[in-house]
């Protein structure tokens, strides 16, 4: 089977997808003012590095924007089409999550749960499920 293509895998994310495996999903915070910081993003712009910790994010959020993918020039990916990705603000410290979206259609504004999901190739990504209940994607 072809593998999935991951991003960055540096040593700092390899803690972010070590969780991800066991189902938790975070996200670094600076502790002195409680934003939290964009992946790829290690340091405050304010504060700094030293007070930057990996918090765990709400289990719900708002899309904030989505888009439905109908062919991807990854094999892998494109087996999988069509699906939709997009950006989601957690509840808890108003990051910006990336994932799939599990609807069928765009949603943008609509609640979401945000909980990991085993592909079957064996690789856990982040998923939002729509609650109010728009998901025509079979649960697995
Ligand atoms: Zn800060």
């Amino acid at each position: 089977m072809v593998a999935r293509p991951r991003p960055n895998e540096s040593s700092h994310y390899e803690v972010f997808w070590q969780k991800i495996a066991q189902g938790v999903i975070t996200v670094d915070v600076c502790s002195s003012c409680n934003c939290p910081l964009p992946y790829g993003t290690l340091i405050c712009k304010d504060h700094g590095l030293k007070d930057v910790q990996a918090h765990e994010i709400a289990p719900t959020g708002q899309i904030v924007t989505s888009t439905r993918i109908e062919r991807h020039p990854h094999p892998l990916l494109d087996e999988e089409a069509p699906y939709t990705i997009g950006v989601v603000r957690e509840d808890r410290f108003g990051a910006l999550i990336y994932c799939r979206i599990e609807a069928e259609s765009d949603n943008p504004g609509g609640r979401v749960e945000i909980r990991t999901k085993v592909y079957r190739d064996g690789v856990t990504l982040i998923v939002a499920v729509p609650l109010d209940g728009s998901s025509t994607v079979a649960p697995s």
